[in-house]
């Protein structure tokens, strides 16, 4: 079997993070944090997966983490195809094969074009990773039709026309013994907010649960065909869309007040959960979502007894 070490963090000039940490490790004296360095083993090779939203943040470490598992990826993106066009040659740098799309998954006939284009490049679709999102916060009794509806449109009915179209690739195939157990899988990006209300996101919020019991839903109704449907429902994870919350100690150690495992999570744990979920190891789990959150979901107001 074929080792790789994990990929580095190529999130691109990130303020420093280590002092931010460090001074919070020190002040609570507590343990550093080390990060995995596990080799990386190729349960992927042969696999064609598409993630979206992949020019960025978690979808852009996630691309990676399939790529260097065996897989070849499709980078989605809607802005931006200079990062997507980076990553692209990256994943090939390392021997995958790649390329980018630009579909805004929230329209059907882009969705439609995209996955005609994949099955003409790639010739199918084994794994779906159904990443991208945005928030558009506003108190509630602020909160308008538009903001309400753009957050809904690409967190849940883009998730859910992505999902249409592979499963009915994946039911027009069926399963390939040389490749997977499984005939397709689908792995949903929730959040911790699928089941922590969040005042000030309700569309978001709302989003996130809408994720949780459409994946189930669809994976009660294509288990028999061997299509595996899951979500990863991550906590606080260090990408350009929450630096205000990890970049200075202030904030720092507010968040850690939210976090129990006392680390902020990196695109790479995510990653690695998505190809776990994705690979014949996890053949067995479907319909679940994996909180990948350092234990954000636990209550941690209670940590010290309440
Ligand atoms: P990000 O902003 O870095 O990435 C979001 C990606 O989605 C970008 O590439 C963006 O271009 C893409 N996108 C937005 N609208 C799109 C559309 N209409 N069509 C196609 N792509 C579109 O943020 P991120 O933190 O990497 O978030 C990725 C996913 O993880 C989201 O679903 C988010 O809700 C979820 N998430 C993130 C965190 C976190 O702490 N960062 C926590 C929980 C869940």
């Amino acid at each position: 079997m074929n080792k790789e070490t994990q990929p580095a963090n190529r999130f691109t000039n990130p303020p420093p993070l280590d002092a931010v940490m460090n001074d919070f490790f020190k002040t609570h004296n507590l343990p550093k944090a080390v990060m995995p360095s596990n080799p990386v083993q190729k349960v992927l090779r042969g696999q064609k997966a598409l993630v979206t939203g992949a020019n960025s943040g978690i979808g852009e470490g996630v691309a990676l983490a399939l790529a260097h598992a065996g897989a070849d990826v499709v980078i989605n993106y809607v802005s931006h195809p200079e990062a997507a066009d980076a990553l692209v040659q990256e994943i090939k740098s390392h021997g995958a094969n790649a390329y980018a799309h630009q579909c805004d998954v929230s329209k059907e006939d882009q969705v439609q074009a995209m996955i005609r284009k994949m099955c003409d490049e790639f010739g199918t679709i084994d794994i779906l990773v159904n990443n991208a999102g945005i928030q558009m916060d506003s108190p509630f009794d602020q909160m308008t039709l538009a903001q309400w509806q753009t957050v809904l449109n690409v967190n849940l009915t883009g998730q859910f026309l992505c999902a249409r179209e592979a499963v009915r690739e994946f039911k027009r195939r069926g399963v390939r013994e040389e490749i997977s157990c499984a005939a397709g899988k689908i792995i949903c990006m929730s959040s911790v907010h699928d089941v922590i209300p969040w005042a000030g996101h309700v569309n978001y919020a709302t989003s996130k649960g809408g994720i949780q019991m459409m994946m189930k839903s669809i994976a009660q109704e294509v288990a028999e065909q061997r299509i595996r449907v899951n979500a990863v429902a991550p906590g606080a994870i260090r990408t350009p869309i929450n630096m205000q919350a990890w970049s200075t100690p202030e904030a720092y150690h507010a968040l850690m007040k939210l976090v129990p495992y006392k680390r902020i999570g990196e695109p790479e744990d995510i990653g690695r959960a998505v190809v776990w979920l994705a690979s014949d190891d996890s053949d067995y789990v479907h319909g679940t979502t994996i909180y990948v959150d350092g234990g954000m979901t636990l209550y941690p107001g209670f940590e010290t007894g309440g």
